[in-house]
Formats: C-alpha cells, sequence, structure tokens
C-alpha cells in the first residue's frame, strides 16, 4: 500500500517538475531542496512523507506561476493621429471613415505583430510609419507647411525597458523620420540629432531621402494660405509676429501622430512624429521630438506619446510627468493622465491630449480639445476607434 501511494506521488512530482523548470525560481529550489532530502532519506515511510510535503508545496506553486505566465503574454497597442479642433460639423461621413480606415490600419498592423511576438519597439515604428504615408495626419507625406512653405519634421522613440531614446528635429528630406528617430536611438551615441547633420546620419544610415515636396498636399498648403493671411494681419494690428502667432486657431496647431505599445515580455515603448505647426518659424521645435514632453517610455510606469500645443508640453513636460505620477503617488495611469491633461494643463491654458499605456496593458487616451483621432486594440479583446469626445 505504501509503495503504491509513493509510485502515485512520484508519478505526480515527475510530472510537475518539467513545469517547475520554466517557471518561478522558488519553485525550482523548493524542488531541489526536497530531491536532495530524498537521496538522505533512507526508509520508505520518510520518503514517502518527503514526498507528501513535496507535492503539496509545488503544486499551489505551480499553478501561481502557470497564472503569472499568462499575464506576461498581454499584450496591447495605442495610436493617435493628433488632437485639436476637430469639428464634428465638418466630419462628413466618408471624411470620418477615410481617417478611421487608416487608424484602423495602423493599429492593426502593430497589433498583428505584437501577437506574432515581435518587439513593442518594432509594433511602434510600423503603425507610425503607415500614418506617416497618410497625407490624412500631420506627420510624414501630410505634413504641414513652415512659414517659408516648406515642411520640416520632427520625430522621436522612447524604449521602456533600456531607457534608451532617439529624436530627430527639423529634418527636410528623410521619408520617414520615426525610423530615424530609431536609428539614432539604436546607431548613435546620442539621443537627439537635428537639421542637416541629421540628414547626413540618415543617409550614412541608408534610409530613403526625398526631396522635400514629396511632404507637399494641397490641403496643408491652403492652410498655410489661410493661417498667413491671418498670420500678417494681427500682425500688422499687434506689431508683433509672435502675438500674432498666439492668436491662430488651433487647427493650425495641431496634428501629429504617435503609438504606444507593450509588448508580450513587457516591454514598453512610445513613439510619435510630427510636421509640428502650421506657418511655423525660425527654426520651431515642438514637443514631438522632446523625451519626457512629448514622447515617454519606463517600464516602471507607462509610455505615452502627447498631440497638442508642443510649448505648454514641453514647458509641463507632459509624458514623463505622467509616468512619474504613477510610479511615485502609486495611482493609476488613467488617473495620472486625467490629472495632467484635464487640470494641470487646462488650468495652464494648453490644450491637447495623449495616449498611455501602463505595464499590465491598461490604456488611457484623454485629451481637453473637441476631438483626437484615436485607436487601440488589446489581447483582452478591448478595441476602440474613435474621434470625438462621445465615440
Ligand atoms: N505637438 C505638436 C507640436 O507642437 C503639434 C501636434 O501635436 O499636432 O509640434
Amino acid at each position: 500500500m505504501t509503495s503504491t501511494i509513493a509510485k502515485v506521488l512520484i508519478n505526480v512530482h515527475i510530472r510537475l517538475r518539467p513545469m517547475l523548470v520554466n517557471v518561478t525560481d522558488l519553485s525550482h529550489i523548493v524542488s531541489i531542496l526536497f530531491y536532495n532530502a530524498l537521496t538522505v532519506a533512507d526508509d520508505m515511510k520518510n520518503k514517502l512523507i518527503l514526498l507528501t510535503i513535496l507535492t503539496l508545496v509545488t503544486a499551489p506553486l505551480c499553478l501561481v506561476s502557470s497564472a503569472q505566465a499568462q499575464q506576461e503574454k498581454v499584450f496591447a497597442i495605442a495610436i493617435h493621429g493628433g488632437a485639436g479642433t476637430i469639428n464634428k460639423s465638418n466630419m462628413t461621413k466618408k471624411k470620418r471613415k477615410a481617417y478611421e480606415t487608416v487608424l484602423k490600419k495602423a493599429r492593426d498592423r502593430g497589433y498583428v505583430m505584437l501577437a506574432a511576438g515581435e518587439t513593442s519597439q518594432a509594433a511602434v515604428i510600423a503603425a507610425i510609419q503607415i500614418l506617416e504615408e497618410s497625407p490624412l495626419f500631420n506627420a510624414g507625406k501630410g505634413a504641414v507647411y513652415t512659414f517659408d512653405g516648406g515642411h520640416e519634421l520632427d520625430a522621436s522613440i522612447m524604449n521602456g525597458k533600456t531607457l534608451n531614446a532617439g529624436a530627430v528635429s527639423g529634418v527636410k528630406t528623410v521619408k520617414s523620420p520615426i525610423a530615424l528617430a530609431e536609428k539614432v536611438m539604436e546607431k548613435s551615441v546620442h539621443v537627439m540629432l537635428s537639421g542637416e547633420g541629421a540628414e547626413v546620419f540618415a543617409k550614412q544610415q541608408g534610409l530613403a531621402l526625398v526631396d522635400n515636396r514629396y511632404f507637399n498636399t494641397e490641403a496643408r498648403y491652403k492652410s498655410l494660405l489661410r493661417a498667413k493671411k491671418q498670420l500678417i494681419k494681427k500682425e500688422q494690428e499687434l506689431k508683433d509676429f509672435q502675438a500674432a502667432h498666439q492668436t491662430l486657431g488651433n487647427e493650425y496647431k495641431y496634428g501629429t501622430v504617435g503609438a504606444v505599445a507593450l509588448d508580450m515580455s513587457g516591454t514598453l515603448t512610445a513613439g510619435t512624429s510630427t510636421g509640428g505647426m502650421t506657418a511655423k518659424r525660425f527654426g520651431r521645435i515642438g514637443d514631438a521630438p522632446i523625451i519626457g514632453a512629448g514622447t515617454y517610455a519606463n517600464n516602471e510606469s507607462c509610455a505615452v506619446s502627447a498631440t497638442g500645443h508642443g510649448e505648454y508640453f514641453i514647458r509641463y513636460h507632459v509624458a514623463a510627468d505622467i509616468c512619474a505620477r504613477m510610479q511615485y503617488q502609486g495611482i493609476s495611469l488613467e488617473k495620472a493622465a486625467d490629472v495632467v491633461i484635464n487640470d494641470v494643463l487646462v488650468a495652464a491654458g494648453g490644450s491637447g491630449g495623449i495616449i498611455a499605456i501602463d505595464a499590465a496593458g491598461n490604456i488611457t487616451m484623454p485629451f481637453n480639445s473637441s476631438g483626437m483621432y484615436r485607436a487601440s486594440k488589446s489581447s483582452n479583446g478591448e478595441e476602440f476607434v474613435g474621434i470625438f469626445r462621445d465615440d
């Protein structure tokens, strides 16, 4: 009888042991200790007692560990295509569909990559590149015009595991600024490169270069003409270009695309790419390429990509502030993001929004403007695409 029970228990143990190898160190250690004890136990009764204890101790550990292993498989992505004065009355069904189609395409591209076990960094880059290639969004192909009638693009990326980051500002001929930001992160000893130097580096890295006119679109050009008309009138009135620029409506200030993602290994990544502000001058750089302002990622807290009035996002280091509040105040991602976007920024007069994801895969996408193009998808089955507050 005793030997039959012993055989059963040995069998149970043999079945459990392979699970221990890849599971927690603790259960592995317990297992090794009991194995050693078994070799010194001299009679069957002692062996039986030890095997019983071993089974009772390791079985719950296995259950806990396999639950943890399941949890580690959570992955998710969120993207945005800019915030600002998105007028519901101007949004025809056709226009809405066009935006949502690209948003879904970018989101799903990233999601499929994450589901296949690819990194959050690769998913963020792929999603942003789809948005950069669309003329609908103020990044890459759809970048706004500068005051002088050209395009100057900014982008950045940050990896939450390594805290490595790369950024580029004021580039004019790089087809995919987010790809260049990634090269800066991975192939240079710097975090941010700007202007001509960044373009020389892009060429060295073999990235696609285009004529600045590649970024021309009729809609953005018309927008520049409208902005300049207003600016010239206001400048005459106020006798100051900066004061005149202040009066420009939000539709000239926003656009930008971004993505945040969590991969199966638990790594967070955030990336942002933009053409900046319509009619910007004097080499103006916004928050999008500034690590901590427009982009931030840290596996200890969250990953954030911002869109909005860049000057405020720089001054209030919005992306890093959300992550820091979460980490140091022990509050949820949703709460931290809500306070920064709807209290701090609103009180300061800065409008815009962010997308953010934490290490558990929670996603939040608050904005204090009338709308924000956004979409998300998570391995827990939730997915979303929307533009307005009530979507
Ligand atoms: N934040 C960007 C900038 O200030 C603009 C935007 O989000 O559309 O350059």
